[in-house]
């Protein structure tokens, strides 16, 4: 068994995890994820074909992140024997305004990272969790931080400012994006696939429980429809998007909300679930008659067209257009509805490639912009980054 670079994912109830081997192509060993840390909590890991070869529920007290996280080494001790977990890469949402390239932890970086707990309250301080009690438990194990927001530091200053009072601004309070690693992970596929989109304009929508789109210049991020935090731009399982701030004032004054509630509302009422009063889960809104759930669908994606429009200004013209996550992978329905109204940009979707599955172009020969499904892998963007900031 190889060493291994183990990729963390925290989040407020769950652990996700992914053990890839070290070597040229980091291939995963085994993946999986504990979840419902504070009540019926659940183990479960499956190997590289995709077979479940561990599962655990906790019986007595809820393990918390801290007694997943032990359960896990013990578990990989146990059942993957011989492999030797050389380093830690975790995802976290946010670096702040400094931080634009992953950095290897040490006590000066957690505190820094802490001090960024005001600007992702709901995110950051899940997973700040197991890079302290792995610094505590294993400081002989090397451990990276993997930014969300990193990977949108090259965006022009105008692009990452909002027309507020400078005094406000000086607070941080600007454009971040978010879903960095994901469009990293796309940005460094495109060169093998398509030269063109690569060098050139390319839109990246990923599509999944969370939503947003970014704007690629020659495989650098210039632009995205997330900002200060996760709930701007497009629509998403639960999150509103963007909202005409007007209306949180609305929400407050008139109804009487305060923050708590209102963010309830922005986070987890509304988008596709609030919209169609039914789910939140594509799949479930595509198999529905219900009008509420038509209408949720056609909304999503006529935010995902007006969005599109305002990064092909950014971009000045357009080469290609991504879709990826669960939503941009595997929902052919959505990728039709997204590419009909942008046929005037030259976008000519090829019904057939649509319908297939997998890393492939699903525009015709003659569309004037390439339309591409790629599955995501933030897990692998983290796994090199550990590679190649420790010489691994
Ligand atoms: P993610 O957050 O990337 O895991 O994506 C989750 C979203 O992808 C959910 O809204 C799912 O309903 C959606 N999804 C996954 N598979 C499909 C599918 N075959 N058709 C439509 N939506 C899907």
């Amino acid at each position: 068994m190889p060493d291994a670079i183990l990729v963390l994912n925290a989040g407020s109830s769950s652990l996700k995890f992914t053990a890839f081997a070290l070597g040229e192509d980091l291939s995963p060993i085994v993946s999986g994820l504990a979840e419902e840390l504070s009540g019926t909590a659940r183990f479960r890991a499956k190997n590289a074909a995709g077979e479940v070869v561990g599962e655990h529920a906790w019986s007595d007290d809820p393990p918390g992140h801290d007694g997943a996280l032990a359960f896990l080494f013990a578990w990989l001790r146990e059942h993957v024997p011989g492999m030797t977990v050389r380093a830690v890469g975790h995802r976290v949402v946010h670096g702040g305004a400094t931080y634009a390239a992953p950095v290897r932890i040490d006590a000066d970086l957690i505190a820094a990272l802490e001090a960024l707990v005001p600007l992702a309250p709901l995110h950051q301080p899940h997973n700040l969790l197991p890079i302290r009690l792995l610094a505590e438990k294993r400081p002989d194990l090397p451990q990276v931080a993997c930014f969300d927001t990193a990977f949108h530091r090259t965006a022009p200053d105008l692009a990452q400012a909002f027309a507020l009072p400078a005094e406000i601004t000086a607070r941080g309070v600007r454009r971040y994006g978010f879903h960095g690693l994901s469009y990293e992970y796309i940005a460094r596929t495109l060169p093998q696939l398509d030269p063109r989109a690569a060098a050139g304009r390319t839109i990246v929508l990923h599509l999944g429980n969370g939503a947003s789109a970014c704007a690629l210049l020659g495989g650098r991020s210039i632009a995205s429809t997330m900002g200060f935090t996760a709930v701007d731009g497009l629509m998403m399982g639960t999150r509103t998007g963007a909202l005409d701030p007007g209306v949180v004032l609305y929400l407050m004054d008139e109804l009487g909300m305060d923050a708590r509630a209102i963010e309830d509302v922005l986070y987890r009422r509304s988008g596709l679930l609030g919209v169609s009063g039914l789910s939140s889960d594509m799949r479930v809104l595509l198999a529905s008659e219900d009008p509420a759930a038509r209408f949720a669908v056609e909304l999503f994606c006529y935010r995902i067209v007006r969005e599109v429009g305002s990064l092909v200004a950014a971009l000045e013209g357009l080469d290609a257009l991504v879709f990826t996550a669960g939503i941009g992978e595997n929902a052919a329905p959505i990728r039709a509805k997204v590419c009909a109204p942008l046929a005037w940009l030259g976008v000519a979707l090829d019904e057939a490639a649509n319908e297939g599955r997998g890393l492939r172009r699903i525009s015709t020969e003659a569309s004037r912009v390439a339309v591409w499904v790629v599955p995501t892998d933030e897990e692998r963007m983290i796994a090199r980054h550990v590679r190649e900031l420790l010489s691994l």
